[in-house]
This record gives structure tokens, C-alpha cells and sequence, in this order.
């Protein structure tokens, strides 16, 4: 049969963690925790699991989830969103930012993306049958180009996907640049998924959510995961929060996407979250992360450029190789036991700009060995 996908192949990040089991690597490049989650919090989904919470969630979330998230929510941002029919729990952020798409896309309809992006955008744009328009981020800075992104709107123009913080460049959006965003938008009709699973992680100021400005608020899924905020990726259970008009349309693609997403979780969540502490704690957490790695980089001839949130740290490598992203992180790999992720991977044409990315959510043993070897470059 025809593909659906002709352009699309295996993911970068399953490519590259196959390299690393496969050469003995260092792996630094999917994104991952290789420490331990807060016992706690196994403890709350055992208490779950145990207290017989094993059967389906109600298609929405289980309310005591959507009640501990508006509140959180309120808390960090200042806007309410009603539990009952503004904020729907899904099977990560990946299905929250395809299952937004499937809902508000029409064949035809153009959808920006701001490249690099996370790979699971384009695809997801085309598989809900609409454009994608790729509107590049300023080269070097990666910083958002306003002006670029008001020549891309057009009357077709459905939604745009924004991430801060950003992966793969690390950037976190200012609040300038939010008030930048909604101010192009308020002309027109489109729809903003705001792709905010790094939240935690923002280190020199404050995560400017989308839910935070009253114009943006209005038009926006805002998507998270806590997945990335409690070190458990591979729960793989996430929020999603719109005005409710939005979220009815969202809610009628989620009941036959996933109908429901496993309770046992969703009910230890509720519990573990009634207390602020871990992700409160997280920001500090992962900035001295950053600090060690970038500090054991400083000596080698990886440039280091800025890392102001995510836990990803990109480098420049031409000081060290002329060889493509992709080839280099081959070489790396193979070579000298470490991998990580061509930042070409992010970009439709694979736009080459010597820059790969690092994960620095790891134990300091397992940076160490990676800076020994990265040193030696
Ligand atoms: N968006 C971005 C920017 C990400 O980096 C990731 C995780 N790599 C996701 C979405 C997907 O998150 P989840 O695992 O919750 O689906
Ligand atoms: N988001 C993670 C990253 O950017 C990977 C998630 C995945 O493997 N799909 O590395």
C-alpha cells in the first residue's frame, strides 16, 4: 500500500540508544533519566495498584489527577482551568500534541512548525492531514524570528507548535517573546500547541507557559508530561489544558485515540503530587547537572553553546571534525564511546550546522565517563 509516512524512517533517538548498546557507548543522546525516580512515588502507584485501582480510568483523567494539576497550574501560572472540562491526562505529551493536531486540523489546513523541532511534529502534522510550514528559528541564537513567522501565516494557517523550553537548542522563550507571540496571533484564528514538557527546567528565569497570557491562554493547548518533571519517561503519561471548546474537540479524537490512560499511575500521581517539594526542587536539581557537565566540557574543543533549560546540552564540533552531524555522531559513538544527537535530526532538509546535543539527565558517574572520553577529542 502507499505510506502514509514515505519521508519518515526510524526515529533519530531509537537509532541512536541501538548505536549505544550496539558500540558499548556512553549514551547521552535519547533523552532519559539513568537514575532512580523518588521511591515515593512507587510507593503511591504500588498503594494503587494494590488498592485495586487496576481497571479503567474515566476517558478524561481520574479527577483527583485533573483537580492536583489545576492546582498546580494555578498555583505556578494564575490561571484556572476547570478540572472537569479543561484538562484531559494522556499517554504522554506525544499523543497530547498528535491527538490536539488530529482535532483541529483539516485537509488542507497549514500547521507552523519552528525548525529544529522535536521530531514527532511533522509527522503528526501530516498524519492529521494537514500542511506543515517550516519556519526556521534564528540561526545560531535559536531564537524565535517573528518576522519569518508573520511571513508564514497565511488564511490557511491553522496552528503553530511552540516549545519552551526548547529541544533540542536548550533556549527558554523570555516573556517578551510570549507577548511577541500572542501579539502576531491576536489578528488571527490559529491555534497555538504549546509544547511545554521541560516546564521544570528552566534555569537562568522563569518558564513563560502560554497559560500565563490571557490572549494566548485562549487559543492554546498547553501539553506536559510528567514523564520528564518526576524522572519516569517510560510511564509515559502526560496533561494536556485548553479552553473548554477546545478541549471538547480534543476530548472526541482522545476517546477513540486512547479512550483512557492507565489508572494505576494516574492515581499514584495524584497522590505524590499533593506536595509541591519534587518538582519545586527540580530546576536546582538539574542546574548543577548542567553546571558539572559544562564544566568538564570548558577544557575540550566542544564549544559549548548556551543552555538556559531542558536537560540537553548542545556543542559545536567543528573545532574537532569537518565530518557531517549525523557521520560525527557515528564516529563518536564508535570511536569514542559516546553518543549523542545530530542536531540535523530536527530539521526537514537536515540543515547541517556542526551542532550535536547531549543529555545531561545522568548520574555524575556515567558524565564523568563521558567527559574523559569527550575530553580526549
Ligand atoms: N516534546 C518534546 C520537546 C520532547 O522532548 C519530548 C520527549 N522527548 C516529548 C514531547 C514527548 O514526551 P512524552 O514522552 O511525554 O510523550
Ligand atoms: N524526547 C526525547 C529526546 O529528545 C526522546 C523521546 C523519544 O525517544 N521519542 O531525546
Amino acid at each position: 500500500p502507499p505510506s502514509r509516512l514515505p519521508a519518515v524512517g526510524t526515529t533519530i533517538f531509537t537509532v541512536m540508544s541501538a548505536l549505544a548498546t550496539e558500540t558499548g557507548a556512553v549514551n547521552l543522546g535519547q533523552g532519559f533519566p539513568d537514575f532512580h525516580c523518588d521511591p515515593a512515588l512507587l510507593d503511591a502507584v504500588d498503594r494503587a495498584m494494590r488498592g485495586g485501582a487496576n481497571q479503567y480510568a474515566p476517558m478524561a483523567g481520574l479527577a483527583s489527577l485533573r483537580e492536583v494539576m489545576a492546582a498546580k497550574i494555578e498555583a505556578e501560572h494564575g490561571r484556572r482551568y476547570d478540572p472537569n472540562t479543561e484538562i484531559t491526562i494522556t499517554a504522554g505529551a506525544t499523543q497530547a500534541i498528535l491527538t490536539a493536531l488530529i482535532a483541529v486540523v483539516q485537509p488542507g489546513d497549514e500547521v507552523i512548525v519552528l525548525e529544529p523541532c522535536y521530531d514527532s511534529y511533522v509527522p503528526g502534522i501530516v498524519m492529521a492531514g494537514g500542511t506543515p510550514v517550516r519556519v526556521p528559528l534564528v540561526p545560531g541564537s535559536f531564537r524565535p524570528d517573528f518576522g519569518r513567522i508573520a511571513a508564514a501565516l497565511s488564511p490557511r494557517t491553522r496552528a503553530i507548535i511552540v516549545n519552551s523550553p526548547h529541544n533540542p537548542s536548550a533556549t527558554v522563550w523570555t516573556r517578551e517573546e510570549m507577548l511577541q507571540l500572542q501579539a502576531l496571533l491576536a489578528p488571527t484564528e490559529a491555534i497555538v500547541i504549546s509544547d511545554e514538557v521541560y516546564e521544570h527546567m528552566a534555569f537562568d528565569g522563569a518558564h513563560e507557559s502560554a497559560s500565563r497570557f490571557e490572549e494566548l491562554a485562549a487559543r492554546s493547548f498547553v501539553v506536559s508530561s510528567f514523564g520528564k518533571t518526576l524522572h519516569v519517561t517510560g510511564w509515559k503519561v502526560g496533561t494536556v489544558v485548553a479552553p473548554a471548546a477546545l478541549m471538547a474537540e480534543f476530548r472526541k479524537v482522545h476517546q477513540f485515540n486512547v479512550f483512557s490512560v492507565n489508572t494505576p499511575m494516574q492515581q499514584g500521581l495524584a497522590d505524590y503530587l499533593k506536595d509541591p517539594a519534587p518538582y519545586r526542587g527540580l530546576p536546582a536539581f538539574y542546574r548543577q547537572k548542567r553546571e558539572f557537565f559544562r564544566a568538564g566540557l570548558a577544557g575540550s574543543r566542544l564549544r559549548l553553546l548556551p543552555c538556559e533549560g531542558t536537560y540537553f546540552q548542545c556543542v559545536d564540533i567543528s573545532a574537532v571534525s569537518d565530518l557531517s552531524e549525523a557521520d560525527f555522531c557515528q564516529w563518536l559513538a564508535r570511536t569514542h564511546g559516546v553518543a549523542a544527537i545530530p542536531m540535523s535530526a530536527f530539521y526537514g532538509d537536515g540543515f547541517d550546522q556542526h551542532v550535536v546535543r547531549f543529555c545531561f539527565a545522568k548520574k555524575e558517574e556515567t558524565l564523568s565517563a563521558a567527559l574523559e572520553r569527550l575530553q580526549r577529542l
